[in-house]
């Protein structure tokens, strides 16, 4: 199979996805093939091959279902293979590809990893990924990569029968445990309503959410984020959890927690601009 040379600008971001995907499977977020990993290539990539016919051309088996966004012709991304394991993305070449969305956004070619075969799928998250970021682009937005894992503790808090259902109070009570929280997670965390993973409701809510918010939680299933770059993604989630852990520890000591003070809060918010 033909594969295209990628420049360091790619390489870079490729590497980001393999070391946020380490510390993902390091974290115990990422069992088996759960989660996913995309980042859009399109404004580093560089030149794309003239004769696409080299390539192998592949259609998503949900198309009928629901389709990539009109707008995503043309773009290129790395994405996580789907069955691959988050750990293996160590050797993106395998776990992942690199992939152009066709001229019609009904299909991909793949242009380099994927293990070399002819029929390599992306993760069947990859729309609802897409779908993301084009919204985010649209609004302006630098983030490029969108990241969804199994962090265990906002699942746990996201089990709970009235932090669940309330995105203010969940915020709240992950913002209230430790300043970073409310500095490195400022806009705060959305809650989607459990449903069928890979569906569009769930696309839909998602992107939803990450208008506004700036990690969506998937109520009893994981967390979903967007950054410039895998690290930075990883990062609003592995901060947003670090509160809900803080809570949950508290909980299994036997107290109900304190917390930072609505004053405090607020002056972190006036000090930093939030
Ligand atoms: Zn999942």
């Amino acid at each position: 199979m033909t594969k295209v040379t990628l420049n360091s600008l790619v390489v870079e971001q490729i590497s980001k996805v393999s070391e946020a995907g380490q510390y993902l499977w390091q974290r115990e977020w990422a069992e088996r093939n759960g989660g996913n990993i995309s980042v859009d290539l399109t404004e580093i990539f560089g030149e794309v091959p003239s004769d696409l016919s080299a390539y192998p051309h592949c259609f998503l088996k949900s198309v009928g279902e629901f389709a990539f966004p009109k707008e995503s012709a043309g773009h290129i991304f790395f994405v996580k293979g789907t069955g691959e394991r988050i750990r293996d993305l160590k050797t993106p070449q395998d776990a992942g590809c690199v992939l152009r969305i066709d001229d019609q956004a009904n299909g991909y070619h793949v242009l380099w990893g994927g293990r070399g075969v002819d029929n390599y799928a992306p993760t069947s998250e990859f729309i609802s990924h897409v779908e993301i970021i084009m919204a985010k682009q649209k609004m302006g937005s630098l983030d490029r990569c969108v990241i969804h894992t199994h962090p265990i503790e906002l699942i746990m808090l996201s089990h709970h029968p009235e932090y669940a259902h309330d995105e203010m109070m969940y915020t709240q009570m992950c913002w209230q445990m430790i300043p970073e929280v409310r500095a490195f997670v400022p806009r705060g965390i959305g809650i989607v309503p459990y449903c069928m993973p890979g569906s569009q409701k769930l696309a839909k809510g998602t992107t939803e959410k990450l208008m506004q918010y700036d990690v969506a939680i998937w109520e009893k299933h994981g967390a979903v984020a967007t950054g410039k770059d895998a690290l930075e993604a990883f990062d609003y989630i592995d901060v947003a959890n670090k509160g809900a852990k803080l809570f949950l520890g508290c909980l299994a000591s036997g107290f109900i927690p304190e917390g930072v003070s609505g004053a405090d809060l607020l002056d972190l918010k006036q000090t930093f601009n939030l």
